[in-house]
């Protein structure tokens, strides 16, 4: 029997039941310009964007509406309309955070803009790509919403040799990314060119899981077309095995090397990027198109009818929950994101941001509901955890109150992949063990640093 040995990362990791199915076949659909969308200023990790638009002006999609200033990004209309009073409203993660709300216009006046391609685009200064990237408001579409203007801006004394861009979508239930490498291979090959440019490196490697290798020859098909004389660039299928799409692991699966504890890829000599947002940097550089839409996965067994959909930015999940059939009587839980990294939303009159690759909709009782048992020390949460760190051990002491003493079972290094509560028989919330100890030891080194 032939056994094939894939490349992916060392120590634990787990194989969740992918629940992918129902949404790996669909074609990602194109939603209409609702009638209003709700654009939070503060959708990406840095500053808030800065409104240019007042109560009652009118925009055409495309228009920027929000200037990035310091460590942000702008922020774009994503439907033509009239601009309402600018107020604090529901945040996906910040509760409740100023947003701009466009109600729809629909008047050829307020045609949306156009964005045509720019002849002169491959042989672009450095700078001029950079500065398209951060004006266009790309943030890394993967989840983490982290400005890629800033990403792909290294310190000076930094060197790196490799591209890696990720497509390995190892969430369960996730299929955006799948399918937008399907949909849009071309755009995800250039716009990894270009970053590769930026950075000056001329090695890109691509990994997608082995339950995604339709999309990989596609990728391998359109780098044999693409890619530019002297460039190294292949795509690499690897395990599919969670969490194989963190930097780290994927880092470790297709280039050997190890990053290490709470250093960045550079450190290793390494960027990643992912696919999505690969594409979104082709699409700023080639014709200056801000970030506008986003491919959002609504599936789980709590919806109707699961979809893949590329939805204008600000859309209100309820908007998006109704174009999927309305949620289905047993649905107890709303998760943004996969459900094992996800965010658990109390309500969805909430806008889709920038990083919100899916909306799942679970049934039945939730982890924790009906409450957890002590640590049994069956050494589970060990043989899982990707990074070696004890969650039993920072467990324990965090129950206990001795939080100071939870430090040198790496409670700081832990990334909240979930794999340890996931296993975990006595079904103890390790995770958020894990995420008490790591801000109470950075809050105790802040204030020893100050004082
Ligand atoms: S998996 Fe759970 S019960 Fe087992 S050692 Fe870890 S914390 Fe304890
Ligand atoms: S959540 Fe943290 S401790 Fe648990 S397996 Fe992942 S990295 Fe390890």
């Amino acid at each position: 029997m032939h056994v094939e040995h894939l490349k992916t990362f060392g120590r634990g990791g787990i194989h969740p039941d992918p629940h992918k199915r129902a949404t790996a076949g669909l074609p990602i659909e194109d939603v209409p310009p609702p009638m209003e969308v709700r654009l939070p200023l503060q959708q990406h990790l840095g500053d808030p964007a800065v409104p240019i638009v007042k109560k009652g002006d009118l925009v055409r999609r495309g228009q920027k509406i929000a200037e990035g200033e310091g460590t942000g990004v702008p922020l774009h209309a994503s439907i033509s309309g009239k601009v309402k009073p600018i107020d604090r409203h529901p945040h996906p993660t910040l509760v409740m955070a100023p947003a701009i709300v466009i109600a729809r216009v629909d008047d050829p006046d307020l045609a949306p803009l156009e964005f045509p391609v720019d002849p002169g685009w491959r042989e672009l200064p450095r700078e001029e790509m950079l500065e398209r990237i951060r004006e266009a408001g790309v943030v890394g579409l993967g989840g983490a919403a982290f400005p890629t203007y800033r990403k792909l801006q290294l310190p000076p004394d930094v060197r790196v040799d490799t591209l890696v861009v990720n497509g390995a979508e190892c969430e369960p239930y996730l299929t955006s990314d799948y399918r937008l490498m399907l949909a849009e291979p071309d755009a995800i090959v250039e716009g990894a060119v270009l970053m590769a440019r930026i950075i000056g490196v001329k090695r890109v490697l691509f990994g997608v899981e082995s339950d995604k290798r339709d999309a990989a020859r596609v990728l391998a098909g359109v780098i044999r077309r693409l890619a530019p004389d002297g460039y190294e660039m292949r795509v690499d299928v690897v395990e599919t095995r969670y969490p194989q799409g963190a930097e780290r692991q994927l880092v470790a699966a297709l280039t050997g090397r190890t990053i290490p504890p709470r250093a960045l890829p550079y450190a290793v000599g390494v960027v990643v990027q992912n696919v999505a947002t690969a594409s979104a940097v082709y699409d700023a550089v080639c014709r200056r198109r801000p970030l506008l839409d986003r491919v959002v996965t609504v599936t789980g067994p709590g919806i109707a009818e699961p979809r893949n959909l590329r939805v204008p930015l600000g859309m209100l999940l309820s908007e998006l929950v109704a174009r999927c059939g309305g949620i289905t009587d047993d649905a107890t839980r709303i998760i943004a994101g996969g459900p094992m990294m996800g965010r658990a939303l109390p309500r969805l009159d909430l806008p889709v941001t920038k990083g919100m690759n899916g909306l799942v909709l679970l049934t039945g009782r939730g982890p924790f509901e009906d409450g957890y048992g002590p640590c049994i020390q069956c050494g589970r949460c060990l043989e899982v955890c990707p990074l070696g760190l004890e969650p039993d051990q920072v467990s324990v002491r965090v129950e206990a109150g001795k939080l100071a003493e939870t430090a040198p079972y790496g409670a700081e290094e832990c990334y909240e992949c979930g794999s340890c509560t996931f296993v975990c028989p006595s079904q103890r919330p390790l995770v958020q063990f894990m995420q008490v100890a790591k801000s109470a030891l950075r809050r105790a080194r802040d204030t020893r640093s100050v004082a």
